[in-house]
């Protein structure tokens, strides 16, 4: 007997932690044959990300070589993931959130008629420059998917507001807090997982920690600039430790190596794996980011984040009270952090664990949908 076959698409580090737990589940689930192809949107941040799950990929498109421009990369995953989906032959694709793969695989997945289910479905800013591209990336997705698994009632709504059909959309929760809750359970069980933040950890002792990440392109130039003069300006604090994975485009790693580098309150550091930066996270009194994944993690683990964005697609955790939104103007985030680390009533409403993105089981809800759907059991 064929079992379908189904092909799952993704190329970045945010995509693959998020993926790692419904792909787990689909293998779990044998009545389907469950292929991965990963592209090489960002390569070394994705095997990194795919280690800690110990995925491995079934196929591979390697990375373009024209760097730089956006069309030239959609360009170059479109034909490359065409050309993966003409020998793979999937029955169904499953895109995640909305990045260039997301986009170039949908619309691959739609040239050739072949359906498509969209994990974390329905996020909007409302603002088609903020986050850039991705707003307008994740809307296409949302008008070619015929299956939408949706992270939150709010995504729900989004859909809805669009006009996708009810019975097109799922409820799931988003597959997040699956990821950090594995990578949690494996921290607690083998610690040495952890190693590649120790020493940064024993070197801000008795400090608080304050952990930022910055990789966004609408931050690129002056808001990255504004953000590396406010970090400088709040590592004068002798109570603090600042900690920086650095993103490794070289637009973000330039500018806040520039202002912040050979300082000894703020460490600089390459991208850290998924099992050493969860443990940085939740070592951490405070986070600056402008990360949609962050967003999400941090409030599961009770670390207030201020959000270095104008707006966010990420309400919940604003709503209850884990996350606000500050932008990137010096003098607010100076402020907003300041105020924060000064005032411990402040800082402990904001430092409550909340799941208020998911319990845990997306993955296998989504697993159980995508078998459903394609062995025929449901619409
Ligand atoms: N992350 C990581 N190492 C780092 C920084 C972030 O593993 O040094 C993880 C983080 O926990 C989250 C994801 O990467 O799950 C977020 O990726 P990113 O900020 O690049 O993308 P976004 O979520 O904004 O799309």
């Amino acid at each position: 007997m064929h079992r379908p076959r189904l092909l799952v698409v993704f190329g970045t580090r945010p995509e693959a932690i998020k993926m790692a737990p419904v792909v787990a589940a689909l293998r779990d689930r044998p009545q389907i044959a469950t292929r991965v192809l990963a592209t090489g949107q960002h390569p070394m941040l994705l095997k990194q990300a795919l280690d800690a799950f110990g995925i491995v990929p079934d196929a591979q498109i390697a990375p373009s070589r024209a760097a730089g421009s956006l069309d030239a990369a959609l360009a170059h995953l479109l034909v490359a993931i065409g050309g993966a989906m003409e020998r793979e032959r999937p029955q169904r694709v499953v895109v995640h959130g909305d990045t260039l793969t997301t986009l170039a695989a949908t619309l691959s997945a739609h040239l050739r008629g072949i359906p498509v289910a969209h994990v974390e479905a329905g996020l909007r800013s409302g603002d088609l420059s903020a986050p850039w591209p991705e707003e307008g990336s994740r809307r296409v997705a949302g008008v070619l998917a015929d299956l939408h698994l949706a992270p939150t009632a709010a995504a729900v709504a989004a859909l809805r507001a669009e006009n996708v059909p009810a019975g097109a959309i799922h409820l799931t929760g988003n597959t997040v807090a699956d990821a950090l809750c594995a990578i949690r359970t494996r921290i607690a069980a083998e610690p040495a997982l952890t190693a590649g933040v120790e020493p940064v950890l024993a070197r801000f002792a008795g400090k608080r920690i304050v952990t930022v990440t910055v990789h966004r392109r609408e931050n690129h130039g002056a808001p990255l600039e504004r953000i590396a003069e406010a970090l400088a300006r709040l590592a004068m604090r002798e109570d603090i430790g600042i900690v920086v994975p650095l993103h490794p485009n070289p637009a973000v790693a330039g500018p806040l190596s520039a202002r912040l580098g050979g300082g000894d309150r703020v460490a600089l550091l390459p991208a850290l794996d998924y099992p050493a930066f969860v443990r940085l996270m939740a070592a951490s009194a405070l986070i600056l980011t402008d990360s949609g994944g962050v967003q999400e993690e941090a409030p599961a683990l009770g670390v207030p984040v201020l959000v270095l964005r104008d707006v966010t697609e990420r309400r919940e955790g604003v709503v209850a009270g884990g996350v606000r939104v500050i932008g990137t103007q010096t003098a607010h985030i100076v402020a907003a952090a300041g105020a924060l680390l000064d005032d411990p009533a402040q800082h402990a409403a904001m430092a409550v664990a909340r799941d208020c993105y998911g319990d845990g089981h997306a993955a296998r809800r989504i697993a159980d949908i995508l078998l459903a759907v394609m062995t025929g059991n449901m619409g």
